[in-house]
């Protein structure tokens, strides 16, 4: 590359978007620039996913899978297809997921199907048959599987990468028990490692609601979900769980022979946490108006050397910079080594805006003194180290930066929650961005009337109840008038 060349590209790789005032903008430059997602691909809501963003996927599904296995949950695997008559056997279910399912109905030269298959909306259709077959007394539970696959929503809503696409990777987890309370304690367990994931490794806050019951998953008796906020002050949900009682196993007839030989119904639930939208909070949350910061944890290369020199120099620093990727990559550290054919200066905004933690900058005096300047890009700060225990260095600084990013991420959901007592007051509160606390009627199927005034009136959503909280409703709904049952939270959301 000639200097001129040099010089072109290093324009383009200069991103500066105020992430706050232009969220949106924000959003799509940045998966355009730095290469995590491709909006040509011209099927409305299926986008292709970039090295970029996919190697930060795999590590997230590592962590969640590490956790889920170790919590006693199992990998397997199901077909895609699902066929309408399973689909059908649970009434609240088919109505809920018909309006979103693709089917496929024929094949070949236009031969049609003797039934038509679902692209799986979810997987609780294709997988609960099985299980009636495969559990047959108490010794089989409880059943605790998983599998990580994609799946398929014809969302009518607008579509953008990774937040809300029409096919997206997640995991689901489909769980059976003895008892209903056996079922409840795995929701508990699910709020848990959502915490320990989402909030605690991949640093991404989030807040969590008993959803309504016009608002729960089709065929459930209750829905949790934990919601984190977006830059632009609006909601998204991230895993929900759903505690399904035995409505699913008297559909799908999953019975097994309890210790006093009697044959019962079995308790499910299931959890689905969407890695692809996970990953669209995730550099949503933690970017700036430079590009992406990756979490320390999820970076796909959480160190990059970039070496500077003129004409003679070259063997040198290059040779010391080899010594250095060594180093770090025998500690374990993902590294790579930018020996491409551009400046510096250019290398510097290249990987600022992708988002990679620390920079190793080594020139000519760092290779006489044994040492290298270390770039911080949470902290937009250079230090000098020595060469000797760089990678122990780099280890702490790594843990350092997670704290960081996690603490800052956190620090927006301080005041985040505002008490309104009137439509209009409740409006004044979404359009700062916050969360309206309000007193309301009922969140049984009747709330849904005074749930839509509050849609219309003021573009926010009720969210549902918090569980990590003990609220008591007093006074009367900020809708009706009538005696408020319970306090719920509104938010504007995805
Ligand atoms: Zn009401």
């Amino acid at each position: 590359m000639t200097n001129g060349e040099a010089a072109q590209n290093e324009k383009e790789v200069i991103f500066h978007i105020s992430k706050k005032d232009n969220f949106p903008d924000w959003f799509g430059e940045i998966c355009r620039v730095a290469e995590l997602a491709d909006i040509r691909y011209g099927v409305k809501g299926f986008t292709p996913f970039l090295p970029w963003s996919v190697m930060t996927m795999e590590l997230m599904f590592d962590i969640l899978e590490g956790v889920l296995q170790r919590k006693g949950h199992l990998p397997m695997l199901f077909p895609t297809v699902i066929p309408e008559s399973n689909l059908s056997r649970e009434s609240h279910h088919v109505q809920g997921f018909t309006p979103q399912v693709f089917w496929i109905s024929e094949f070949g030269d236009g031969e049609k199907l003797d039934e038509r298959l679902a692209l799986r909306p979810t997987s609780e259709t294709a997988i609960y048959p099985m299980y009636s077959l495969w559990i047959r007394s108490w010794r089989d539970l409880p059943l605790k599987r998983y599998q990580r696959c994609t799946v398929f929503r014809s969302e009518v809503k607008s579509t953008r990468p990774f937040l809300r696409g029409r096919e997206f990777l997640w995991i689901e987890s489909h769980n059976v028990f003895a008892t209903h309370e056996e079922a409840k304690a795995q929701v508990k367990e699910d709020l848990e490692t959502t915490k320990e994931v989402v909030t605690d490794a991949f640093g991404v806050p989030t807040m969590v609601f008993r959803r309504t019951q016009w608002d729960k998953f089709p065929g459930g008796i209750n829905t949790y979900a934990a919601d984190t906020l977006m830059p632009d002050g609006k909601v998204l949900q991230l895993p929900s769980t759903h505690d399904l009682g035995d409505n699913f196993a008297r559909a799908f007839d999953i019975k097994y022979i309890n210790e006093s030989n009697e044959t019962v119904y079995a308790f499910q639930t299931c959890y689905g946490p969407a890695i692809s939208r996970i990953y669209g909070a995730l550099i949503s949350v933690h970017g700036d108006d430079n590009g992406l910061r990756l979490p320390f944890k999820l970076a796909p290369y959480q160190v990059v050397i970039v070496p500077i020199f003129k004409g003679k120099s070259a063997d040198d620093v290059i040779g010391y910079c080899q010594k250095v990727e060594k180093a770090l990559r025998h500690a374990g550290l993902r590294v790579y080594l930018d020996s491409r054919d551009a400046t510096p200066g250019w290398k510097y905004n290249y990987w600022e805006m992708k988002g990679v933690p620390v920079r190793v900058e080594v020139g000519q005096r760092e290779v006489k003194q044994e040492k290298v300047v270390i770039f911080r890009r949470d902290l937009m700060k250079r230090e000098i180290v020595a060469l000797t225990g760089l990678a122990g260095k780099v280890q702490t600084v790594g843990r350092d930066y997670d704290s960081v990013l996690r603490a800052e991420a956190e620090s927006r959901f301080e005041n985040l929650v505002v008490d309104a007592a009137t439509l209009g007051a409740l409006e004044g509160v979404l359009d700062k961005g916050k969360i309206g606390r309000v007193q309301f009627c009922t969140t049984e199927a009747d709330g849904l009337i005074c749930a839509e005034e509050i849609k219309n009136k003021t573009g926010g959503e009720v969210r549902g109840t918090r569980i990590d909280v003990e609220e008591s409703a007093t006074g009367a709904c900020i809708v009706c008038g009538k005696a408020a049952k319970a306090v719920v939270y509104v938010a504007r959301s995805y």
